[in-house]
């Protein structure tokens, strides 16, 4: 028996060396807890994903791969695959199921895109699947495959997790039927279905009854050939990796470093990948109106701006580039002189150690997505800060702040009252800082991500044994 993972990303990084090619797993948050479930519950693990490498070069190094897991990648043509996942996932679902609904980009050619790749990878699944093996199929790319996979497998034991919101029906209902009606079925044909938060959770439910006329009872749906069982998992983090990361030397000394570049200054900071969910122009426009608000603290803070570069390709993500260097260029322009810039910014990634050091750097993590599934990046703060220092200042459009309650909650549309909330945050003494901390990191150490998957799991094999002796 083995568990089959199937997400649009394979975990695996493909480096060439020279004229070698190497390929190296990669030990996402994802990987590592699902692998650990795997370990504990002694079975295999076949990833399948989309490979975004050829045929020729895996089949020739594949065997070299070090990973304990095997790999299955689908190939998919590069205009199918275009259509598929940056039209269609990436500019249709990103946008409605983040309420940007006037950023959707709708055709017929991307839909049709999207319901091909589903049944590409449902066919391979079927040929790789075995009786017993639970399938656990990931986000939105993949909404249709729990239903294709329920006609070719009855029996299989399938669970889907959403990594994204579900929207309110209001917002849903701007799609066109096939599609609404593909999606729903689609989720509906897992045993488990997994959303990040209750909120979330409601909204599917409505949707399916509102639009299928379908009724759940505690939230589980009768259909003829199994039941759903629909539930809030919310995501999470190795707690302790990221704890138990303040104590390594190099993040040490990179912090030392840092601080000492920093230290007549408070730190405020903030990283994400470069996406209009984020609200990185809110929280310039609120940094600003504090600035503006506080002149007393000019010159005595700064902020530490990390974007990381994301989906390039696509024009809204290339326009809101332009719009937050703007913005930058404004406010070090007005406000900032010889001595001092307001906002450091980089359009670059960091490596591990190095978020580490800017994360227990930090006086102040602001974070401030419009809408945001769950956002990581703020529970991986409140981890690393061993130290019990450092004050989190969360938007409540985030799944994260459903559970991080000892955060400062910001609404990301109001720059006024969250430049106060800033000035709120710099100003917190260290007792409440290390009180806040403590209570947060004991519900995280608590709720990891190991504990994430081992429910999520542990409950879709539940919800498909209690079907089978039903019957
Ligand atoms: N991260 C990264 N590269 C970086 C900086 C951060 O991969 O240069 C990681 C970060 O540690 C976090 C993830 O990216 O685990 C972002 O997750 P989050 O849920 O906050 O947002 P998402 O990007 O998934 O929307």
């Amino acid at each position: 028996m083995k568990i089959i993972n199937i997400s649009y990303r394979l975990p695996l990084s493909v480096k060439k060396q020279n004229t070698k090619t190497v390929f190296t797993p990669s030990s996402g948050g994802l990987a590592t807890a699902v692998l650990s479930y795997t370990q504990k519950s002694e079975q295999k693990l076949t990833w399948v994903g989309i490979a975004d490498f050829d045929r020729n070069t895996w089949e020739n190094h594949k065997n070299e791969f070090e990973g304990n897991f095997e790999i299955e990648p689908v190939y998919l043509d590069r205009r199918l695959n275009r259509n598929f996942y940056n039209i269609f996932s990436n500019s249709v679902l990103w946008a409605m199921f983040h309420y940007f609904p006037s950023y959707m980009e709708y055709n017929e050619a991307a839909f049709e895109a999207y319901k091909s790749a589903n049944e590409i990878v449902a066919k391979r699944v079927s040929e790789i699947y075995e009786p017993g093996d639970l399938i656990w199929v990931h986000d939105y790319h993949f909404m249709g495959l729990p239903k294709l996979l329920r006609k070719l497998l009855p029996d299989a034991q399938i669970g889907f997790f959403l990594h994204i919101p579900f929207p309110n029906f209001e917002i849903f209902r701007i799609l066109p039927s096939k599609a609404k009606r593909y999606i729903l079925e689609g989720i509906l044909g897992s045993n488990l279905a997994g959303f990040h938060t209750w909120d979330n959770v409601i909204h599917f439910t409505e949707c399916v009854e509102k639009l299928l006329g379908l009724s759940h009872r505690n939230f589980v749906f009768s259909q003829d050939t199994h039941r759903t069982r629909i539930g809030s998992y919310p995501i999470s983090i190795d707690f302790e990796k990221f704890h138990n990361a303040y104590d390594k030397p190099e993040v040490a000394k990179l912090r030392s470093e840092i601080r000492e570049l920093y230290q007549d200054k408070k730190i405020i900071f903030s990283v994400d990948r470069l996406d209009y969910t984020k609200g990185i122009n809110n929280r310039l426009s609120a940094f600003e109106s504090f600035l503006k608000k506080y002149p007393e603290w000019r010159e005595k803070v700064v902020f530490l701006l990390v974007i990381v570069p994301s989906r390039e390709e696509i024009t809204k993500y290339g326009e809101r580039k332009s719009m937050i260097e703007q913005s930058v260029g404004r406010i070090n322009g007005a406000m900032g002189n010889y001595k001092w810039s307001p906002v450091v910014y980089q359009y670059q990634s960091v490596e591990f150690d190095k978020l580490i050091a800017l994360y227990t750097s930090a006086d102040v993590a602001l974070i401030s997505p419009v809408r945001d599934g769950m956002n990581l990046v703020a529970k991986e703060y409140v981890a690393s800060r061993k130290d019990l220092r450092g004050v989190l200042v969360l938007s409540l459009m985030t799944g994260a702040s459903k559970e991080l309650q000892e955060a400062i909650a910001i609404n990301p549309f109001d720059k006024e009252l969250t430049g106060y909330r800033i000035a709120q945050a710099l100003d917190m003494d260290e007792k409440q800082q290390e009180k806040r901390m403590r209570h947060m990191q004991k519900y995280l150490a608590k709720h990891d991500v190991f504990r994430w998957a081992t429910r999520f799991l542990t409950d879709t094999i539940d919800m498909h044994d209690h079907d089978n002796k039903a019957q």
